[in-house]
């Protein structure tokens, strides 16, 4: 009996050393490696069995439209598929243009290829790729081409030889689609299909475990993680891709759904200072302000003030496209929690605390932050509070008089009025013993060194993710955790914030400030251009200034695209000064520049001694200059619309009438069509929704920071698989927050997202 228990158990370990030898199976010993290989599969951070069944295909290739080139028809779009040869550049004979040249084959003949204008096209392959073309066959006196084609690089494979690809008429192989990977220098797509057919073989997946509940696999029809991962690397057809691809991209938002929604659970175990608003005081404060709020501002305060009113502390975003007044929601919030007078008590326990409270104001630059201090002390002058500022560079206190004793002194004395500099010793002991009420900064702020006594209320403007990490900080050893308010007016869809800020509730400023002077955008046609160049003359003749963006040129190699962007902003910047507006001075800026020479020409730009500034747009041109009321945007096809929106915003400050001219080289309908919604859409999320929707998630500008990968992007398009996610995720958090009962599922959890906070 106990010798059967003790073979069981073998048995048993034998079963689970296996499992663990085949997923944890480091691919060295698996695969014969040379080192190029390793060092692309270290970049890749491929390094087990499993590693590698979970690097995705990034799209199939389809066969089945592929054309044999002897049968190719002239005046028709085609693809063909072979060897490639003879590339080269040269200028055009009449133009004097760059172009391509090159010649494909496959075995039933070949053809030429020329790419018009489009030169870099050949450089981006060499002699011997094997390709996929698509083109117009076109005749001319020379002879038959391919023009202009779009290319895709195969790996010859899994058709080694063309014989099994054209194996009787030609269009044989219908439906038949291969995997194409990510490659990168040293190890090839083929290479990638090799191995994992051969980890397929080997029946690894037999052992693989499913880490999400079979009850929602069920519930949504999503395939098991064993097929998923057999169907996603080697699909019959495309809807098993694609089902496969549904799988994953849900597990990617559940994950991150279960981790937002753990943290948003593990933020409210903590207590808070519970803010009791004086209505009257509160009206009064408002009504400080030279306008009356909108009704989103009114909105948001309110929603503000319950929540800072609740027995846990409260985790909102406030989203608002530049300009909206996020400033003055949190203005007030702040007011109400400094003009908190009772004595108060904590939300849980009965923890008197007589003391005053204390905000942090968190702004990404140090501009930024200055320009928030500056107003601030507009807003609470009136009031006996200190407000301090703390950034890299130094730190300052308002009101001046360091001798004032908090809530004696009323700042009406002689020299209150204004800041001084102070040490960061100083400040930080100040706001350590509770005498800074408000406290405003960058990431110093965040620092270990910065100590609050009493902070209640913790105001993050534009800090994409700002974390539970970086939350913990302000979390105090009595555990009583700062009200949170998030602030961002980069416009993404409902989908994606849903996701991202899936710990966070969310409070939406959707209407600009009455009387706001409508930036008057237009799109300009490139037969347009000298006419607009004299409407900007215009502009400039009544003393504003000019911003143009260039767009970005995307490139294989980053240091060619970013060379090639610094190219066309420096570029164009002399061809404008020669050309179009000799009498005036042209800065540029772009991100190949060193910080100092940055900002001098900010600087200058600032002062008016540059008239027009050409920027890249990777450049931040993050700085107000309310005199720069038109901004001119190149190749603006290139660009998502949200993106076209925030380069927009750069020209909102203004009191004057500001201008957007949006160049645009593509005389297609449907791009002209698509950049009109610029003109009608209300604000910047809606137009992150229609990027969405009309060019997909791979459109939204900035995916890589929001840490999706861009198969999980592929769930941000479906409202209804975010939603699924999100309640699935919410549901089991609920009953079980540490996820005790789904210890495959932490795991996962714990990989995929970055930051992981379960216990
Ligand atoms: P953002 O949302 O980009 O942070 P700000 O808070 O900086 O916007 O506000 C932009 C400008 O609009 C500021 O000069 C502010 O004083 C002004 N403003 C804010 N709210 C209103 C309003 N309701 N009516 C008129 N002007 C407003
Ligand atoms: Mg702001």
């Amino acid at each position: 009996m106990c010798e059967n228990l003790i073979t069981r158990l073998w048995a048993i370990f034998l079963v689970c050393y296996n499992i663990l030898m085949e997923l944890s199976d480091k691919l060295e010993i698996k695969f014969r490696l040379d080192v190029n290989q390793k060092r692309a599969l270290n970049k890749l951070k491929l390094f087990s069995v499993a590693d590698l069944l979970f690097h995705f295909p990034v799209r199939y290739s389809d066969l089945s439209v592929v054309k044999k080139i002897s049968e190719l028809v002239p005046g028709e779009v085609q693809t063909v598929y072979g060897k490639i040869s003879k590339l080269k550049t040269k200028k055009s004979f009449r133009s004097r243009r760059p172009m391509g040249e090159g010649e494909i084959e496959d075995l039933s003949g070949k053809i030429k290829i020329i790419w018009w204008n489009q030169a870099y096209l050949a450089k981006m392959m060499k002699d011997g790729d094997s390709v996929k073309l698509t083109g117009k066959v076109t005749e001319s006196k020379s002879g038959t081409y391919l023009a202009n084609p779009e290319f895709e690089k195969i790996p010859n494979m899994p058709i080694d030889s063309h014989d099994t690809l054209f194996k009787k008429d030609g269009i044989e192989n219908t439906g038949f689609s291969f995997p194409i990977y990510h490659e990168t220098r040293g190890i090839t797509s083929k290479w990638f299909y090799h191995a994992i057919e051969k980890i397929l073989k080997e029946k690894t997946l037999d052992n693989v475990v499913d880490y999400i509940p079979q009850d929602i696999l069920e519930k949504y029809h999503l395939p098991t993680l064993k097929t998923a991962l057999f169907w996603i690397h080697k699909p019959k057809n495309d809807k098993d891709a694609e089902s496969a691809r549904k799988r994953f991209a849900f597990e990617e938002v559940f994950c991150i759904q279960l981790e937002r929604q753990h943290d948003k659970l593990e933020y409210r175990k903590n207590k808070s200072f519970k803010i009791t608003p004086d209505k009257k005081d509160t009206e009064g404060f408002l009504a400080r302000f030279p306008f009356k709020p909108t009704l989103s501002q009114d909105k948001s305060i309110k929603t503000i003030i319950e929540d800072m009113g609740k027995n846990y502390p409260m985790s909102r975003l406030l989203e608002g496209d530049v300009g909206s007044g996020k400033t003055a929601v949190a203005a007030t919030a702040a007011y109400v929690v400094v003009n908190q007078k009772k004595s108060l008590e904590s939300s849980r326990d009965n923890l008197q605390i007589s003391k005053n409270l204390q905000i942090a104001y968190m702004a990404p630059t140090e501009i930024l932050a200055t320009q928030h201090f500056e107003s601030f002390i507009e807003y609470f002058k009136h009031l006996p509070i200190n407000i301090g500022l703390i950034t890299g560079s130094g730190c300052r206190k308002f009101p001046s008089k360091s001798s004032q004793k908090f809530g004696t002194a009323s700042h009406s004395e002689a020299g209150a009025k204004e800041w001084t500099t102070i040490s960061r010793s100083q400040l930080l002991k100040w706001t350590n013993e509770g005498n800074i009420s408000i406290l405003i900064g960058t990431h110093a702020l965040i620092q270990k060194s910065v100590k609050f006594k009493n902070l209640a209320l913790c105001v993050i403007d534009e800090q994409h993710r700002f974390g539970t990490t970086q939350r913990r900080k302000f979390i105090r050893k009595d555990n009583i955790a700062p009200h949170l308010l998030s602030m961002t007016a980069t416009p993404i869809p409902r989908t994606l914030a849903l996701t991202i800020y899936g710990d966070l509730d969310l409070s939406l400023l959707d209407e600009m400030p009455l009387g706001r002077k409508k930036i008057i955008t237009e799109i300009i046609t490139p037969n347009k251009r000298i006419e607009t160049y004299e409407a900007v003359r215009q502009e400039l003749k009544n003393g504003r200034q000019v911003y143009v963006i260039f767009p970005r040129i995307f490139e294989a190699d980053p240091e060619k695209e970013l060379a090639l962007n610094v190219k066309s902003a420096v570029a164009e910047a002399k061809r404008l000064k020669k050309e179009v507006f000799q009498e005036y001075e042209i800065g540029v800026l772009h991100s190949k520049m060193s910080k100092i020479k940055k900002e001098e020409v900010m600087a200058e730009f600032t002062k008016g001694e540059i008239n027009i500034l050409c920027a890249t747009s990777v450049v931040e041109v993050g700085v107000n200059v309310p005199n720069a009321t038109v901004i001119i945007i190149e190749g603006a096809e290139r660009f998502g619309l949200a993106q076209l929106h925030q380069l927009r915003g750069r020209v909102i400050r203004s009191t004057h009438q500001a201008y957007c001219y949006i160049f645009a080289e593509a005389k297609s309908a449907k791009t002209i069509e698509r950049l009109k919604a610029l003109k009608t859409a209300k604000n910047g999320f809606e137009l992150a929704e229609l990027d969405l929707t009309l060019r997909g998630a791979g459109e939204l500008s900035g995916t890589k920071q929001w840490g999706i990968t861009d198969l999980g992007m592929e769930a941000i398009k479906n409202i209804k698989m975010v939603e699924a996610a999100r309640l699935e995720a919410t549901r089991i958090i609920a009953d079980d927050q540490e996820l005790k009962k789904y210890p495959l599922l932490k795991e996962k959890v714990r990989t995929k997202t970055s930051e992981f906070h379960f216990e």
